[in-house]
């Protein structure tokens, strides 16, 4: 069964995520990124706003139809992203704040969250 988050490349490939994409970008054959990305259409745009919710990338991949433009695009997204999250990395799934550390996380969790 197809996973609706994932990306399913015309020549059978399957891109997981955004960090997948930018990695992989390279790997796709042109004629491949040509049937996603041309001047009707850019699906992993699509795909990037409505999986992940990023409409910033999303708008920065529409503006080109170029494979490493495109590449650089993710991957410059990825590597600001990471400066940024890397600090806090532990979310706390029921209410989206997010913790530096598992500790703060659970004791998050355990006020917030636990009733008693
Ligand atoms: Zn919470």
């Amino acid at each position: 069964m197809k996973n609706e988050k994932y990306f399913y490349l015309e020549d059978g490939g399957v891109l997981k995520s955004v960090k997948e994409f930018g990695m992989k970008l390279d790997e796709i054959p042109n004629h491949v990124f040509k049937l996603h990305v041309n001047a009707q259409k850019n699906d992993f745009a699509l795909w990037v706003e409505h999986v992940f919710k990023q409409k910033k990338l999303a708008d920065e991949l529409k503006t080109t139809t170029n494979k490493l433009e495109s590449q650089v695009i993710v991957l410059k997204r990825l590597l600001a992203k990471k400066t940024t999250k890397s600090i806090k990395k532990f979310k706390c799934k029921k209410c989206d704040k997010a913790f530096t550390s598992k500790v703060g996380l659970s004791v998050h969790d355990t006020l917030a969250h636990k009733k008693r």
